[in-house]
């Protein structure tokens, strides 16, 4: 969340004003061959995050990745799901280079800062001609997962680094727990990809990123649902449980900011049970009295207590009505309208929300 923090505030200063003309960086060559083909047309692609939130995929990438992926582009929302990250810094060009049949263009997004620049990512772009002699890019899991051993389970295509082991007993958990969801809310299996890494460093890799600003220096569990057929997580192995449920209900519930509160509800935050955090959630609004649910957003890199929030409105809504209670509470819009229907109090406090036990 302090994360989430530090990237807000690059956005509010920078918004809107981030994408266009990438600089490049001195002293690279970008003038010889076809390198200024292809700056002109990342360029191009880039520029179109400067007035509309997403550009037309299809003018960039294959009609095979746009056939099978809804956003071919995995670093347009790498680091924050509904925002995409080449509005968030100014990009400069580190090197594009002629690699394998294709162009490899090396970027680096950040900010300036009071004495420093702040960094967001650095990026791996891959551009390569088409039979037309038309440019597009190679979506980032083609170059980066070409190793990669896959297995199916059940409805589940799991993607992961050959030296891994695959843990058939891990796989079998996770189904039994997509068994029982799927039941609890009536739905058939419908087929997932389910790419998998051990760190979140190799998970941001193969996604497209070289540095991102949210790669820790512990290694915790973290995932992302890309939509609700594709699935990207790290440090559960083959049971992240968590982001699957978001494959499966995200897309029931679209305007609800509940979402990642059914998550946690059922796979837990960052490789822990809800009732784990809630319990230190407690702990620490017992040492610190008087915080409002609204403007506690960091306590460490452990427990989001947003996230935990949330987690916990939607176990008291299951406790009370059940599924019934879980969807007449997604079906509200903000958090403003849900935290005075559920408990009758504003601003909303932590007592009355604390009714888990
Ligand atoms: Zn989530």
């Amino acid at each position: 969340m302090k994360i989430l923090v530090t990237i807000l505030s690059a956005i509010a200063l920078y918004n809107g004003t981030c994408v266009g003309q990438a600089a490049l960086n001195f002293p690279q060559d970008f003038e010889s061959g076809d390198i200024q083909v292809v700056l002109k047309f990342f360029n191009s692609y880039l520029n179109e995050f400067k007035d509309t939130a997403q550009p037309d995929y299809k003018r960039y990438f294959t009609k095979q990745d746009c056939e099978k992926y809804k956003v071919p582009d995995f670093i347009v929302f790498g680091i924050n799901a509904t925002y995409p990250t080449y509005k968030m810094g100014k990009p400069t060009i580190l090197y594009i280079r002629p690699e394998n049949n294709m162009y490899h263009i090396k970027t680096f997004f950040g900010n300036p800062a009071t004495n420093n620049i702040s960094v967001l990512c650095v990026t791996d772009h891959y551009v390569k001609y088409q039979n037309d002699s038309s440019l597009r890019f190679v979506n980032s899991l083609d170059v980066n997962a070409a190793t990669f051993k896959t297995q199916t389970v059940s409805n589940i295509t799991y993607h992961y680094p050959a030296a891994h082991s695959f843990n058939i007993g891990r796989a079998d958990d996770l189904i039994t727990s997509v068994r029982k969801l799927e039941a609890q809310w009536k739905l058939p299996p419908h087929h997932i990809d389910y790419y998998f890494t051990d760190t979140d460093e190799e998970l941001k890799k193969l996604r497209g990123f070289d540095y991102c600003l949210d790669i820790s220096n512990k290694n915790k569990p973290m995932g992302i649902a890309a939509s609700d057929s594709l699935i990207f997580c790290s440090g559960l192995g083959e049971d992240y449980f968590h982001e699957v449920v978001h494959a499966y209900l995200n897309s029931l519930f679209p305007n609800s900011p509940l979402k990642e509160g059914l998550a946690v509800l059922y796979g837990g935050s960052m490789g822990h049970d809800l009732y784990w955090h809630y319990v230190r959630l407690r702990t620490y609004l017992a040492q610190h009295p008087g915080i409002s649910t609204d403007t506690l957003s960091y306590i460490d890199d452990e427990t989001n207590p947003q996230s935990i929030l949330k987690g916990i409105i939607c176990a008291n809504a299951f406790k009370k009505e059940g599924i019934a209670g879980l969807k007449k509470l997604m079906g509200y819009t903000n958090m403003e309208d849900i935290l005075k229907s559920g408990y009758k109090t504003e601003p909303a406090d932590w007592a009355r929300i604390f009714q888990m036990e």
